[in-house]
């Protein structure tokens, strides 16, 4: 359908397409942009309590260890596990959540999992002998996997959960971190890794009356199994079989749990401002005989072809082949098939061209599942794929023929108004006995308002103030000011979002080196160089190769909402100009040399007493 389409119309040459594009953009572009979202603070606050684990008091900890790991998710895990590797055992973890996890202990909604395939996404698969069941894995396994992690490598040991740290600060006299919790811990450490997250804090739709509603009403992530029976592996949601549910937003997460609530709600009715792309997911058991025969070595190998194939590169074979790859290899192939001279436009217009053809497949498929014209319309997606998370999933789109859901496409505005008893949309009022909110995740807001700490470096100065114009790193890692501190997250560094465990294992790996180095050395000290870091920056502030978002793209997180990005946006966006794959060959190499150019590593002063 879309092939023979694409060879008879060029790409550019589809005007009545761009244009739909533009209006349902422009519909959504908002004046208030990332404002419009409500924080889980004062009287939202309950929107981020901790649902999984009854809080208990404990008396206060103060210890000196050599290294504080905060953030319990797979950052932190992969860090500790790199550290206990090289022998660095004095490593404790604390953790807001009440168990380790991370974005998998929160994230706990029916039908939660990760659709970027297992054998690239769960980390450390061959260190702990972990087989996958399938191609992809529900979160409970995922959750497993990182409690396994945490159990090989003796992370429980000490960790403090149901814990958030409330101060960081560089003690220049003892060059020791300083760190208080809001259990009044104080904690002294030689090293401290941050593995906060970037999506690790829910935000709430700034819908007027939200509070107003007196039903019951909850976020994804901290989803309330009291009230809906059920479990996270998928057990019937028994409470809500005579309920009328309705669940606002129809992102990553909403395509997920939107077919189990289909299945066990009395009604269900979706609020849809922005329809998600949908692809195939294809999901298929991993046959155990067959993970047994892979050589020693395997998931570096598989990583590597992952994001190789991602960023348009070449590979004997596609060992992952899902909807990540085939979109970026057939964007790679068009290129080499239709451009002229490679150049910007060439690329431009090959990239858009596979676009046209996977986003009308898309739209298509929507007509083949939807038996009701005017809900399969609605949902169909008018963006590029790659303006908002693209989803995969094979249950979602059936869902909406279900006699018991119903679709109230919002046409880009929203929900109007929330009262007592439902949600207004266009002048109808929908009555409610739940409302989920599937609103996703603050994303790019400072770093202290996501992480409740403002880290204080050298000279008592804070990361706000280092960050006040943008982030600025060595590798994503090492921020000048800041030593024996490293940020263990994706920017500055791969940025390969479709697999961010992968950046998290570099990361990890990466500081495990340096502080093992510096160990070994008897430095106390390590820190980026001003110079090396502004050369960092430098790479990846080039205008020739900075990302660019398309001007044209649908509102949403990946691109400000819409807003034009600033330098500060621009800069925390940022990613190695050569792209992921390249990145993981510098880092792994930078590493290796044991030189770690750029970095100082400053001995005993004298001033370390402790
Ligand atoms: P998103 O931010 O992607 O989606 C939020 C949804 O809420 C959007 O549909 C948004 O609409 C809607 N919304 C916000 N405000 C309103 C309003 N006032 N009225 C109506 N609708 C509204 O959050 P998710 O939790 O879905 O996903 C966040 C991220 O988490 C993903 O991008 C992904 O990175 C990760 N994730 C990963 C998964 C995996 O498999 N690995 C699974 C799930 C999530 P609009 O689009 O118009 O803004």
């Amino acid at each position: 359908m879309s092939s023979a389409h694409q060879t008879e119309v060029g790409p550019l040459e589809r005007p009545d397409l761009r244009a739909r594009y533009r209006i349902e953009r422009d519909k959504r572009v908002r004046p208030d942009g990332t404002d419009q979202y409500l924080e889980p603070v004062g009287r939202f606050a309950h929107f981020s309590a901790d649902p999984y684990t009854p809080w208990v008091e404990r008396d206060p900890v103060v210890d000196d260890v050599e290294v504080v790991i905060i953030g319990g998710g797979f950052a932190g895990l992969v860090t500790g596990a790199r550290l206990v590797e090289a022998g660095v055992t004095d490593v404790r973890i604390v953790e807001a959540g009440g168990g380790l996890g991370g974005v998998w202990y929160w994230n706990r909604y029916p039908g939660a999992m990760c659709d970027t395939a297992a054998m690239v996404y769960l980390p450390l698969l061959e260190e702990t002998g972990r087989v996958p069941s399938a191609k992809y894995v529900e979160a409970p396994e995922i959750l497993a996997h990182a409690r396994g992690i945490a159990e090989k490598y003796g992370l429980n040991d000490g960790a403090l959960c149901s814990t958030v740290v409330r101060e960081l600060v560089w003690d220049e006299d003892r060059s020791r971190w300083r760190v208080r919790t809001d259990r009044g811990d104080e904690l002294r450490a030689r090293f401290v890794t941050l593995g906060t997250g970037p999506l690790n804090r829910p935000k709430l739709p700034g819908i007027a009356g939200i509070d107003a509603f007196e039903g019951r009403c909850f976020h994804t992530s901290r989803w309330e199994y009291d009230y809906t029976g059920g479990d996270s592996s998928g057990a019937p949601m028994t409470g809500l079989a005579d309920k009328r549910v309705g669940i606002i937003g129809t992102g990553a997460t909403a395509v997920q749990c939107i077919p189990r609530l289909a299945r066990d709600a009395g009604s269900l009715t979706v609020f849809q401002r922005t329809p998600s792309s949908v692809d195939v997911r294809a999901n298929q058991p991993i046959d155990p005989e067959w993970f047994a025969a892979l050589d020693p070595g395997w998931q570096r190998e598989w990583l590597r072809n992952f994001a190789t194939l991602q960023t348009g590169g070449f590979a004997e074979q596609d060992l992952v082949m899902d909807g990540w790859t085939d979109m970026a290899v057939r964007i790679r192939d068009r290129v080499i098939a239709d451009a002229v001279a490679f150049t910007p436009k060439d690329f431009r217009q090959a990239y858009e061209a596979a676009d046209d053809e996977k986003m009308d497949e898309i739209r298509a498929r929507i007509d083949a599942v939807v038996s009701d014209p005017a809900t399969a319309e609605a949902l169909k997606p008018w963006y590029r794929q790659r303006c908002k998370r693209p989803c995969f999933h094979d249950e979602y789109l059936d869902a909406f023929n279900r006699p018991t859901v119903r679709l109230v496409d919002t046409d880009g505005r929203g929900v109007e108004r929330i009262d007592a008893t439902g949600a207004w949309v266009g002048g109808q009022h929908y009555e409610l006995d739940c409302l989920i909110l599937a609103s996703g995740f603050e994303f790019g807001t400072p770093y202290e308002r996501r992480s409740g700490f403002d880290p204080v470096g050298r000279g008592g100065v804070p990361l706000s103030k280092a960050w006040a114009d943008g982030m600025v790193t060595l590798h994503g890692i090492h921020v000048h000011g800041f030593p024996n501190l490293f940020v263990i997250q994706t920017g500055h560094a791969a940025n390969l979002i479709s697999n961010v465990t992968h950046n998290l294992v570099e990361a990890g790996t990466t500081a495990a080196a340096v502080i093992a180095h510096a160990r070994a050395t008897g430095a106390v000290e390590v820190e980026t160089s001003a110079a090396a870091q502004e050369a960092w920056v430098d790479l990846l502030e080039d205008p020739t190769t900075m990302l660019t978002y398309d001007a044209n793209c649908t509102p949403g997180y990946y691109n400000n909402e819409g807003a034009p990005l600033g330098h500060r946006e621009r800069l925390n966006q940022s990613r190695y100009a050569a792209g992921p794959a390249e990145y993981f060959r510098y880092i792994d190499a930078w590493r290796s040399t044991g030189r770690f150019e750029g970095l100082e590593f400053r001995p005993q002063t004298g001033k370390d007493e402790h």
